[in-house]
């Protein structure tokens, strides 16, 4: 279990060693930590659960936080409980315009910070039209770079567009998803098809609280067709398809929840 102490500690990875030039090289980073600051399902105690998901993902000495929760106050004291810095912010990307992954973001801008925010071009224009007057937008329709080793998968239809974010690390990508409403094994195909690494983590909502457990075991199949190594569901997975992965992947589940610290490193990586 990772402490709040623990978690300060990650967060001093912030600093990292590596120099702008360095990180051109694209070497993975020896280590990206990935924080899960807003979401429905409680991890650490202390933090505040609310229904929608934010997760912030150091890299390279770089920040990005994708999506921000249904409210500011929320994600605001859970980040200044883990002793997390806005200020460390570089990008947001919003996963699809779902308030309950966007709605944390005007709070969010409210502490001053002005890094660019990622979405898509489907996104209602008053919302980009509003944000535009307080940050720099970028519309990404088929997948872009956001950091040095952070990319987006761009936009699937699913019904709702939606994307996903794309980690490199030393033993290869990590997947993390929204609300996954074109389909979580979809959108990691999407991954695949385009990428030679390994897919090692696939962390975030699975949207399968109504699936049915054939639908479920079904989607537990392709992950395994698709290589999928470790997984950490949470938000809008539902509680019997959290069970499910659980039960198929066990000592390579890792339950998921606000305060989840999951340190992906060239050693064998483990939440804490
Ligand atoms: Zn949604
Ligand atoms: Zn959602």
């Amino acid at each position: 279990m990772y402490t709040i102490t623990g978690v300060v500690t990650a967060t001093a990875g912030v600093q990292s060693p590596l120099t702008k030039s360095e990180t051109q090289v694209r070497q993975p980073p020896d280590s990206v930590h990935i924080i899960v600051v807003y979401d429905n399902n409680q991890y650490a105690p202390t933090l505040r659960t609310g229904w929608g998901l934010a997760v912030l993902v150091v890299s390279h000495g770089s920040v990005a936080l994708f999506d921000t929760g249904a409210d500011g106050p929320t994600l605001l004291a859970n980040m200044r409980a883990l002793s997390i810095d806005p200020r460390l912010i570089d990008a947001v990307v919003l996963s699809h315009a779902h308030s309950d992954h966007t709605g944390g973001l005007d709070g969010l801008l409210d502490t001053g910070i002005r890094p660019t925010v990622y979405l898509l071009p489907s996104f209602p224009e008053d919302f980009k039209r509003h944000l535009r007057s307080r940050v720099p937008v970028v519309e990404t329709e088929g997948g872009q770079e956001v950091l040095a080793g952070v990319s987006t998968t761009g936009d699937l239809d699913g019904g709702i567009r939606e994307q996903a974010l794309v980690v490199e690390t030393a033993r290869g990508l990590v997947v993390v998803t929204g609300c996954a409403h074109p389909g979580v094994a979809r959108m990691v195909a999407r991954v695949v098809s385009r990428r030679t690494e390994p897919v090692h983590l696939v962390l975030g909502g699975f949207h399968l609280r109504d699936a049915t457990p054939d639908q479920i075991q079904a989607i537990i199949t392709e992950f395994r067709r698709l290589g999928v190594e470790r997984v950490a569901p949470c938000h809008c997975t539902g509680d019997r398809a959290i069970e499910m992965f659980a039960a198929e992947y066990g000592e390579d589940f890792l339950r998921a929840g606000v305060g989840t610290t999951i340190v992906v490193g060239a050693v064998p990586s483990g939440a804490r």
